[in-house]
């Protein structure tokens, strides 16, 4: 390995994963990037190129998070009290008249809430009464309506037969229902705008669409929405030893799984992987290959960035005119790992171990995929978790060991996958999740509460 490429340096676990979120933003403000028309669906784990506007309040409507009674809070202050119901209104009518005092109406979630009720009283702290009454006239029957009937006919909507509205003074059962709590005024009321104003933004340019983000965008009518491109990122794997995955392995060859596993992470976000013809221990046809490869939005190469004497990759892209930024970072798997780039279109050399190129694709590579492609980068995503089996090692490296996270919301425990090094693909695929030993640690003791990074 040549000295200018020692000298970019090796840096701790914190220090590289900054250098390439820095890096992330600079992209990310370089901005303009090329956009396209999808359907709403194809827009999931796309990237949005528009702000998504409310296209009215959010909720439209005083809305009703409760089967109830709506009704005005002032009426209960006094204990126990019984209402007249004048009313009923499902999710998708409306109850047109305003609440008096002394009134409730029957009330579903989602519903809009009458004017003149301020709050909802829960069904279950209500009672349905009736009582029987001199009818004299309509005066608060005549309040009710039953938006929801097709037929508005006056004897559906008083409840009474034709024969009982000719004789108006007969004796009928009056709707009443006791509420048996008092309410606070916007009780069980989520405010018309409460959640958005018409006009507002509800999703920024350089979201993410996962299923809320979609959700949302279809709340506000948005069948279709403008999104980037996928930035392509150029997969190049380098080694003599390796076939193609169509190809039958001599004895002592091995197929080109990193070019899959990288593909996969490349296309889990949001990227558009190319993958190269395999790069044999050769600088002028690895050369060749890396020059294809730089046509891209992004190049991902695996192997050759070891101390080895084949390992090439370095200084073949050093002789395309690369600035390194980091050419390792104390951590394992993934220590070889190196990070620059030739003229506008970065790079980064992965160690070939398949735990390592996944590895290192998660904790770096990744957050370059998303910048290009337009969205700002989530941060690696760690939880706690009980270690459920001492662990021992070296100081001196961050460690991201496969493993397993299992249990519950509160009852999370972790363990490592026992593995056979960073070549251990078996291991990969049975991990869910990474844990972390801090540089500083031998040990982490059983029963001690670890980090994991998920994957
Ligand atoms: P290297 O980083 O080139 O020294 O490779 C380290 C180890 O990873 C060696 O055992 C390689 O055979 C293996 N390896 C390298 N590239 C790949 C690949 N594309 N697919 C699977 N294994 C690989
Ligand atoms: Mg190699």
């Amino acid at each position: 390995m040549n000295t200018a490429v020692q000298s970019a340096g090796v840096l701790a676990f914190e220090d590289a994963y900054e250098v390439v979120r820095e890096h992330c933003q600079h992209i990310l403000k370089a901005g303009d990037r090329p956009s396209e028309e999808l359907l709403l669906m194809q827009g999931l784990g796309r990237v949005l190129a528009e702000s998504v506007k409310a296209d009215r309040d959010f909720p439209p409507f005083r809305r009703a998070t409760r089967d109830g009674f709506a009704v005005r809070a002032d009426d209960l202050a006094s204990g126990v009290t019984l209402l007249r119901v004048v009313g009923q209104v499902r999710a998708g009518d409306s109850y047109d008249l305003p609440l008096a005092s002394g009134e409730a109406v029957e009330i579903m979630t989602g519903a809009a809430v009458p004017v003149g009720a301020d709050a909802v009283v829960m069904v279950e702290y209500t009672e349905r009464k009736s009582q029987e009454i001199n009818h004299k006239g309509h005066e608060g029957t005549q309040r009710r309506q039953e938006p929801e009937q097709t037929n508005p006919d006056p004897v559906d909507v008083l409840g009474l037969s034709k024969d009982e509205q000719a004789h108006p003074e007969e004796v009928v059962a009056e709707d009443l229902v006791e509420i048996q709590r008092s309410v606070a005024s916007g009780e069980n009321v989520v405010p018309a705008g409460a959640e958005a104003r018409a006009g507002q933004e509800l999703l920024p340019r350089g979201v993410r669409l996962g299923p809320a983000q979609i959700a949302l965008a279809a709340a506000a009518g948005k069948a279709s929405v403008k999104a980037y491109r996928k930035s392509k990122v150029a997969i190049l794997s380098t080694g003599d030893e390796l076939v193609d995955v169509a190809e039958k392995p001599g004895p002592s060859q091995i197929r080109n799984s990193n070019s899959y596993s990288l593909a996969a992470l490349v296309t889990e976000y949001g990227g558009e992987p190319v993958q190269l013809p395999i790069a044999p221990d050769e600088e002028s046809k690895l050369t060749e290959l890396i020059h294809e490869g730089l046509k891209a939005d992004m190049l991902l190469l695996s192997g050759g960035v070891s101390m080895g004497k084949f390992d090439l990759v370095e200084q073949a892209l050093k002789a395309l005119g690369a600035k390194f930024f980091f050419t390792g970072v104390l951590i394992q798997p993934g220590k070889p790992v190196v990070f620059g780039e030739v003229g506008a279109v970065p790079f980064f050399g992965l160690p070939g171990n398949p735990v390592s190129v996944m590895v290192t694709f998660e904790l770096f590579a990744r957050q370059m995929v998303e910048a290009l492609g337009g969205a700002e980068p989530e941060r690696v995503k760690s939880a706690k978790a009980k270690l459920r089996k001492e662990f021992k090692t070296k100081t001196g490296l961050t460690r991201f060991l496969p493993a397993r996270l299992e249990g519950g919301l509160d009852d999370a425990e972790v363990e490592v996958v026992p593995w056979q090094g960073s070549g251990d693909m078996l291991a990969a695929a049975k991990a869910n999740c990474y844990l972390v030993v801090p540089p500083d640690r031998e040990k982490l003791a059983k029963g001690e509460i670890v980090t994991v990074v998920i994957r």
